[in-house]
């Protein structure tokens, strides 16, 4: 397979209309150059340190590896300060890092590329201007923190001045970039407290829909009584009532310019990008113009499609489904047969930590942070000949295997799978058409889906295997080891319908400890337990053909069983048991001797109702055992 480098972008989320352009000017650049994409994204970004949040982030870490020949941080798409701040400490740590910032003048010693937005802004308000004719045009820009925010008022600034107009300081507000600004504006011109004017130029999409909204809303016709306009064009802005006039950023060259960058930065060559540098205008309802029809069918037809999608996600049930597999291979099947329902999905693998649900006594304990060096691909899907597999691979290779193809660059994204913050792998997912955007909203509820149920056949597993260990250890005696009354209870009625059946013999032995309490009175309870654990090992030794060794007692103990035994075998036990306690008084050197007393009843079941009467009489004739042995000391 020929080597190519890979280029990783790193982005918040990859959803939005405009953010696909810029990642499609990074695909077009990328497969000119010959270099692999990898886009890492996480599904949610909240500024609020929730365990979930931390799992989803975990993704980023995978971009410490020589895979990766450059980065681009598309900065926008990190609202969230605290994760910014946490990606921007753990770029720190990479001293040869390549990385070039999207929409940024530059972040420390980083390079930025920024969109010409101070002459795309300019174009909205010259539409304003020189269209329809309007003077009192005011602005509403972003927060005043960000350099964008007075990039494009200067824009504004620019057109105003071109055209003989002053754009005064009480024409300018700064908002949010958001819908709060946007709502209090409408509320104050309403109110009169801002004087009107004949057209607002908002900085983006989000501020002008709500700006025309809340306008609507309190009786102000838009555009009869004030015109509105946005920036960067979102589907909002197209789809609403009024249709709100917008402008394309030159995103496209944008996202080919941080890829031409970066080449430059590893190879030393310069090339240029092929894009145009220019955004343009999208005309809608809210400046007077009319709906842009091709762009809203465009837009249209890419909802219907997902909303179709999202329907059949919903029709196959998947959550239950997954869940509904008792073992991690149907598991596996299952989450096979529904990748189907991701659109276009042309290869996707489903990459796992080796230890995912390795069991650890203390559940606390987890990987949270990074993925293990060894990881294994648990499916890997195709489109043509997909398979379930389980192929280790190393976390340093990034890929799995059969992800990249050999003539052609491809295109992944890579998301985090996990349960709040336990890491459980990740997965990687490639498109038919590089160019098919970026995974759509059905992806984040499909990949919860499987991130649920594999946490949920963790804990499965892990419930089952305690309650194994509890449930042994019910049934077993805590000193020696043996089956107590309660393994008695559970096995004897089996082995007794299973001799009936068999029409084999059942064999009881009772067998009691000879004097312990003299042991125990003379030597200490120590002592007396450890004869308690030598007769349970001379006992065992008459346990060859599958009989259950019980302590039923304090010094008494049950053995039963069947087979096809022959007439001799109570002499047989016998002489072991004898042997076994011979050879340990000889070598132990205790000042006691440690002997056993034995009944044994060896027949067939006919005679007899259950269990318990042969029982009865293998304990009468350890009674007489214990009897004549006495005699004999004596
Ligand atoms: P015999 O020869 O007639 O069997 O007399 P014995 O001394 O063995 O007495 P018996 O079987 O009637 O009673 C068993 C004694 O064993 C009673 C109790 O004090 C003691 N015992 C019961 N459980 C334990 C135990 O777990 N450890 C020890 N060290 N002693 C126990
Ligand atoms: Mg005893």
């Amino acid at each position: 397979m020929k080597k190519r480098k890979t280029i990783a972008v790193v982005v918040g989320t990859t959803d939005g209309f405009y953010r696909n352009r810029s990642l499609i000017g990074i695909i077009r650049q990328a497969k000119r150059l010959d270099y692999n994409i990898a886009v890492f994204s996480v599904f949610t970004l909240t500024g609020e340190r929730t365990k979930h949040q931390i799992g989803e982030e975990n993704i980023y870490s995978l971009l410490k590896t020589s895979e990766i020949a450059g980065v681009v941080f598309v900065d926008y798409t990190f609202w969230a300060d605290e994760v910014r701040q946490k990606m921007l400490d753990m770029f720190r740590t990479m001293p040869d890092l390549k990385l070039v910032v999207l929409d940024n003048d530059g972040i420390e010693n980083y390079e930025g590329i920024l969109s010409n937005d101070r002459k795309g802004f300019a174009a909205v308000v010259d539409h304003l201007i020189e269209v329809h004719g309007f003077k009192k045009v005011y602005c509403l820009t972003g927060a005043e923190i960000y350099p964008v925010s007075h990039l494009r008022l200067n824009g504004y600034k620019d057109s105003m001045r071109a055209h003989g107009l002053d754009p005064k300081d009480e024409y300018v507000f700064f908002g949010d970039f958001w819908t709060m600004a946007a709502t209090d504006m409408a509320e104050k011109i309403a109110s009169g407290e801002i004087e009107r004017p004949e057209a607002i130029a908002c900085a983006c999409d989000k501020a002008a829909v709500t700006l025309a909204n809340e306008l609507v809303e309190r009786g102000i016709d838009v555009p009869g009584e004030i015109a509105v306009t946005g920036y960067d064009l979102s589907g909002e802005a197209i789809t609403n009532d009024p249709s709100v006039t917008t402008c394309m950023r030159p995103d496209i060259f944008m996202g080919e310019r941080c890829i031409c960058e970066l080449h430059r930065m590893i190879t030393g060559e310069t090339v240029e990008p092929e894009d145009p540098d220019e955004g343009f205008l999208v005309c809608g309802e809210s400046c007077g113009c009319h709906r842009d029809v091709a762009f809203a069918h465009k837009y249209n037809e890419t909802d219907r499609h997902e909303q179709e999608s999202a329907s059949n996600f919903r029709f196959c049930s998947m959550q239950e489904s997954l869940m509904a597999q008792e073992t991690f291979d149907q598991l596996i099947t299952m989450i096979f047969s529904r990748v189907y329902l991701l659109r276009g999905v042309s290869a996707f693998a489903l990459c796992l930590n080796k230890d995912w649900n390795l069991f650890r006594e203390d559940d606390s304990e987890y990987i949270k942070e990074g993925y293990q060096d060894d990881m294994f691909e648990a499916l890997f899907y195709k489109i043509d000949n997909g398979e379930k597999r389980n192929v280790p691979f190393k976390k340093s290779e990034l890929f799995p295997q059969d992800m990249l193809l050999e003539d052609t660059p491809v295109t992944c994204y890579f998301n985090s799978v996990h349960f709040e913050d336990r890491c459980f792998g990740y997965q990687v997912i490639r498109f038919e058409n590089d160019e098919f955007t970026t995974p759509e909203d059905i992806y984040h509820s499909w990949a919860s889906a499987v991130s649920v149920s594999l946490e949920y056949m963790r804990v499965q597993e892990r419930m089952k295997l305690m309650y194994n260990r509890a449930f042994a250890n019910s049934i077993r005696d805590g000193m020696t080891g043996l089956y107590n009354r309660q393994g008695y209870e559970l096995y004897s009625k089996q082995v007794f319908e299973t001799a009936r059946e068999k029409k084999q013999k059942l064999l009881v032995i009772v067998a009691d400890l000879d004097d312990l309490k003299k042991i125990n009175d003379t030597y200490g309870h120590g002592e007396g337990d450890t004869a308690i654990n030598v007769c349970a090992r001379a006992l065992q030794t008459c346990c060859g053909n599958g009989e259950y060794c019980v302590r039923s007692g304090g010094d008494e103990f049950i053995i039963f069983g069947t087979y096809d035994y022959d007439n001799a075998i109570p002499i047989f036990y016998r002489s072991r048991i004898d042997g076994y306690l011979a050879r340990y008084n000889a070598s132990a050197e205790k000042p006691y001797h440690v002997g056993m007393s034995a009944g044994f009843f060896i027949d067939f079941t006919d005679n007899y109702e259950n269990i318990d009467e042969c029982l009865k009489l293998a304990d009468e004739r350890m009674y007489a055992n214990k009897a004549s042995r006495k005699k004999g000391r004596n």
